[in-house]
């Protein structure tokens, strides 16, 4: 009985006129989660949403000289209460390491927000059959900068790269094979707040397919690229969940 969760990261996309679209039209959804992750320059123009606001990264520092950089402070003076950290565009584009994308997370909880922390393997490690070591690698990270508390303070999305953006999704069989492993690694940790964390599929989700994936027995909900940027889209796929 996990409430289920759905994310939309609109990642460099979007604008005014699109923000005043899902002001209107994104019906309130009271049996999910529903989060918009705008470009931070947007945050601001969502007052009085029906949804929670997230941020699509964050500096690891609090304040100081990181030009071009967002703190935990200014996110929450926005309204933000949710941060997606360690995407794999962050990783592959911006040099964001396990170790960076351990401190973010143990950053954003300290500041009260709630991280959606994102793992997940690039093909030649699915083909290579290492899918489990290397997700273990990318939690065990987390946990060791954070410790176990982390578990019951996030939220975390298993986002296949070679999914991501593809059209090319992962089976609903592929997708909870390894939200299973995760989970059973959470509950190493704390086998009871692995039981209540929400474990989100990402990549080419969309209103077509969200429902066989979202009915798998770990997967809680999604974090939703390309279909989160389309109010209709993002609806039905909210209502799948
Ligand atoms: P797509 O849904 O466009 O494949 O993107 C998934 C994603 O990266 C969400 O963070």
């Amino acid at each position: 009985n996990r409430k289920p969760f759905v994310a939309g990261n609109w990642k460099m996309n979007g604008n005014k006129a699109l923000v005043s679209d899902f002001l209107s039209n994104l019906p309130a959804n009271n049996s999910v989660d529903v989060v918009i992750c705008p470009p931070s320059l947007y945050l601001s123009n969502f007052d009085n949403a029906a949804f929670a606001l997230g941020a699509q990264n964050v500096s690891e520092y609090a304040s100081g000289a990181h030009t071009g950089e967002t703190s935990l402070a200014m996110l929450s003076e926005l309204g933000c209460t949710y941060v997606i950290v360690g995407h794999s565009e962050r990783r592959e584009n911006h040099g964001e390491s396990n170790d960076i994308v351990a401190s973010k997370v143990k950053a954003v909880i300290e500041a009260g927000l709630t991280p959606i922390l994102c793992i997940g393997e690039p093909l030649e490690v699915r083909e290579s059959g290492g899918v489990f070591d290397y997700v273990k690698a990318q939690l065990d990270a987390v946990a060791n900068e954070c410790g176990k508390q982390y578990i019951s303070q996030s939220v975390i999305a298993y986002e296949p790269i070679w999914a991501i953006g593809t059209g090319k999704t992962a089976s609903p069989e592929q997708a909870q094979e390894v939200h299973a492993f995760i989970r059973q690694e959470l509950s190493k940790l704390d086998a009871n707040a692995a039981q209540s964390v929400r474990l989100l599929y990402g990549g080419s989700v969309n209103a077509g397919n969200a429902h066989e994936l979202f009915v798998q027995e770990d997967i809680d909900g999604g974090l939703i690229g390309g279909a989160s940027l389309k109010v209709q889209d993002f609806t039905t796929i909210c209502q799948a969940a």
